[in-house]
């Protein structure tokens, strides 16, 4: 029979199950839909009922407006995960990671509008570290770019500088470490057992994590950022004279930084939604069941049977490369493993095809350009992050357009 209404672009059929053929592998996005079986399989245990009555307050009943449960689990998953020290820090929940990353900005800004702070990260990054502050348009901090191209700057005066730290990073999947060494902002989205080997806990002043792509949940809008309660900020003057190395301690009282995270959520929304509060309670309670294991041996062994297959189809390719991982040993699974990131960071190798978010489109695969990470255009990313089905149409569009390459040797 007919469709009863129209399906969506690619899909076709009486019920609009089927994929039409000359359909475009979406590798777009970040979003991280992979996880969606291990959540059908736990739908009971996952599940919250709200009865009308509850939660109405703009606070909990010792008046705070963050739930001490929820810290208290996030706590516990850490030590669990072995990923980050949570003793000596406070907490801060915010809309996403995404609020966090500019909270913390305006946290560590300089307070002086004469002198503003200078925001870095380093090529390739993630866009939301230049658009947010371009967007604040503050007096106090301006987004200037990469940090390589500011180390030789630094050598003879204070500049005051904000270093985005992403580990691993996004697009590349790379543990990075800060290169200028001043204020940091250790951005973890993805330091967690998906995506790379738990080497170690990470002890920085200030470290982002969001449940976007720990569980999954990115549609429930929610992150939080450690901040220590002593911070220790290391200055390093190796560029003053090579003879001599000067070490300059400063201590910022962190309590400070802290507040004007919590002072910024409060200022920009009231606080965050207690109905997302009580989900992601709920949803970490799962996590935690097995002591992770359930949980991150699913979304480990998803993403490592994708980068086997991806690997497999680049290992055919020579005019596209992918970038190289390193084993290392994982303390979370006790074993020497690869990484295996969200994203498979893509080198178009051919002169000609400096382009590479444009090649890929032409074999119907839709990816995000190198100059959306401020790199190269030569560099393209795809998301490993989606549907099995997403997945699996941009494998089969990818092997479509390296066998073109092996047919006309
Ligand atoms: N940091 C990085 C490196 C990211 O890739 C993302 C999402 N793609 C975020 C932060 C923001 O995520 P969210 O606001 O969903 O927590």
């Amino acid at each position: 029979g007919q469709p009863v209404c129209e399906c969506y672009d690619c899909y076709g059929g009486t019920d609009c199950s089927e994929r039409s053929p000359g359909c475009a592998a979406d590798a777009d996005s970040g979003d991280p839909i992979f996880l969606e079986p291990f959540w059908m399989q736990n739908a009971a245990e996952s599940s919250i009922v709200i009865p009308g009555w509850h939660r109405m307050s703009y606070r909990y009943e010792d008046n705070t407006m963050m739930s001490v449960e929820l810290e208290k689990y996030i706590r516990k998953l850490h030590s669990i995960v072995g990923n980050a020290i949570t003793e000596g820090r406070y907490m801060v929940f915010g809309i996403g990671s995404s609020q966090l990353l500019s909270a913390a900005v305006y946290a560590l800004s300089s307070e002086n509008s004469s002198s503003p702070s200078n925001v870095l990260a380093t090529i390739p990054f993630y866009p939301m570290y230049k658009a947010q502050p371009m967007l604040f348009n503050s007096e106090n901090f301006q987004f200037k770019g990469d940090t390589n191209s500011w180390q030789s700057y630094n050598s003879t005066n204070n500049i005051d500088v904000i270093e985005f730290v992403t580990s691993p990073n996004n697009p590349d999947g790379e543990l990075k470490k800060s290169v200028i060494g001043r204020k940091t902002i250790y951005d973890h989205a993805y330091f967690w057992p998906h995506f790379t080997p738990i080497t170690g806990p990470s002890d920085h002043d200030l470290m982002i994590f969001t449940l976007s792509k720990l569980t999954g949940h990115a549609g429930a809008r929610f992150g939080y950022a450690q901040v220590s309660l002593f911070h220790l900020c290391l200055t390093l003057a190796r560029y003053y004279t090579y003879d001599t190395i000067i070490y300059r301690w400063a201590i910022i009282k962190d309590k400070d930084v802290y507040e004007k995270v919590l002072n910024y959520i409060f200022l920009a929304d009231l606080g965050i939604s207690k109905d997302t509060q009580l989900r992601v309670l709920k949803l970490l309670k799962v996590a935690i069941e097995g002591d992770g294991k359930p949980l991150f041996e699913f979304a480990y062994n998803k993403m490592r049977e994708r980068w086997e297959m991806l690997t497999f189809v680049f290992s055919r390719s020579t005019r596209f490369s992918i970038q190289k991982r390193h084993p290392l040993h994982c303390n979370f699974f006790n074993k020497t493993r690869q990484s295996s990131p969200a994203y498979a960071w893509v080198k178009c190798e051919r002169e000609e095809d400096d382009d590479c978010s444009a090649v890929l489109e032409a074999g119907k695969i839709i990816s995000r350009r190198g100059s959306q990470f401020s790199a190269d255009d030569r560099y393209t990313r795809l998301s490993l992050i989606k549907s099995q089905d997403d997945f699996e149409l941009l494998l089969q569009r990818l092997r479509e357009l390296v066998s073109l390459e092996n047919d006309s040797i």
